[in-house]
């Protein structure tokens, strides 16, 4: 039997709940696929925190270096600085392992309502480069205290990075409907965003079956809440592909629907499959997290390990249980539990 060895990050709020209800569907779902998924569970975020000063262990990459794809629930606690946990375990990980490729699909499901108008929905992955840009860490603050004071945060576009996500974008909308929407601010900075336009063009020359066009951002905010069934593959620097895929995510049902890998196209490191939402304090504890986001991450980590019939039936069961209204969780307008909405699925598959 193929055996899957998959290590698994809970963490805090909702994180935990979510993973739970998420790791039966995986077995169940390989198990018909004829493999097995063997988990091993890792303590790290808040509570590793408080008992160690630190979100993970100092060998936290070489632990995961074992193992081929990690499931990850979120970090976040009230009680502790968001930088501590964010930059000290998830954004962390993605440095280490150099995950420069954050992968976020958005679809409409029938049975969940959602804002838009449009009867046939939203279909798009947004593909986000994950390591640098407005989020490059780089800058500092000046003449602190003083009424002259400045806060300056470089953003920084390397070639290399944008080339890796914008291959990626291009292999995957020849897989999808064969459209790539870069998007940029190239017409106010001058200099980062200009070379998004130039490698893309030049990488676009190699796909030439691939169609593209380059958006402006706030252009692109407009269109995706007018006509998002236009849109294939958006390929985004780190900013705007966090802000974009907030708003996708409630275009297609809300933060609680998600999912997301974290990726490194070019090298054999673990991939790492999260929700896009956070540990959602506000209702961590109460049972009712809706649990889709992260099997359907779970989906995709099925894909990357080679077991796509097990992620079709992931994904297939999730699509049956959102057609009844009444296993709906709070987010999508239903009273049911997570517990409840995870037992369904499991049956379904
Ligand atoms: P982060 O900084 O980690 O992105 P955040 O501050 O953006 O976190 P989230 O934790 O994503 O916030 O929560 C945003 C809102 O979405 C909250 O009101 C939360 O309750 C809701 N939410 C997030 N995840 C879920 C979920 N799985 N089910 C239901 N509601 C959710
Ligand atoms: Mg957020």
């Amino acid at each position: 039997m193929h055996t899957v060895r998959v290590a698994v990050i809970p963490g805090d709020g909702v994180g935990p709940e979510v993973v739970s209800a998420t790791l039966p569907v995986l077995r169940a779902a390989a198990h018909r696929a004829g493999a097995e998924v063997d988990t091993v569970e890792l303590d790290w975020g808040g509570e590793h925190y408080l008992r160690t000063g630190r979100a993970m262990p100092p060998d936290a990459v070489d632990v995961l270096r074992g193992f081929p794809a990690v499931l990850f629930g979120a970090v976040g606690r009230p009680d502790i600085p968001d930088h501590e946990l964010i930059w000290g375990l998830i954004i962390g990980l993605r440095q280490a392992l150099d995950l420069a490729v954050n992968v976020r699909p958005v679809r409409s499901w029938p049975g969940v309502r959602t804002v838009l108008r449009e009867p046939d929905g939203i279909d798009l992955v947004i593909v986000r480069e994950n390591t640098e840009g407005e989020y490059a860490g780089v800058g500092g603050r000046l003449h602190p205290g003083s009424p002259r004071e400045l806060g300056v945060e470089v953003a920084v576009h390397s070639r290399a990075a944008i080339e890796r996500a914008t291959r990626y974008a291009f292999v995957l909308a020849r897989s999808r409907r064969g459209r790539v929407s870069l998007v940029t601010k190239s017409n106010a900075m001058r200099y980062g965003y200009t070379l998004w336009d130039a490698v893309c063009a030049e990488v676009a020359r190699e796909y030439p079956d691939v169609e593209w066009e380059s958006v402006l951002v706030d252009a692109m905010a407009a269109r995706l809440v007018q006509r998002p069934r236009d849109l294939d593959v958006l390929l985004c620097g780190n900013l705007f592909g966090d802000i974009l895929s907030d708003l996708a995510a409630v275009l297609g049902g809300g933060m609680g629907m998600a999912p997301s890998a974290n990726l490194r196209p070019d090298a054999d490191v673990p991939a790492l499959f999260e929700p896009v939402h956070g540990s959602a304090p506000d209702i961590a504890g109460l049972g009712i997290a809706n649990p889709v986001a992260c099997m359907l991450s779970g989906a995709m980590l099925l894909d990357h390990v080679g077991l796509p019939e097990a992620a079709t039936a992931v994904r297939d069961a999730v699509a049956h249980a959102l057609r009844d209204p009444s296993l709906h969780p709070a987010d999508l307008g239903g009273t049911a539990t997570t517990e409840r909405f995870a037992a369904a699925v499991v049956a379904a598959v």
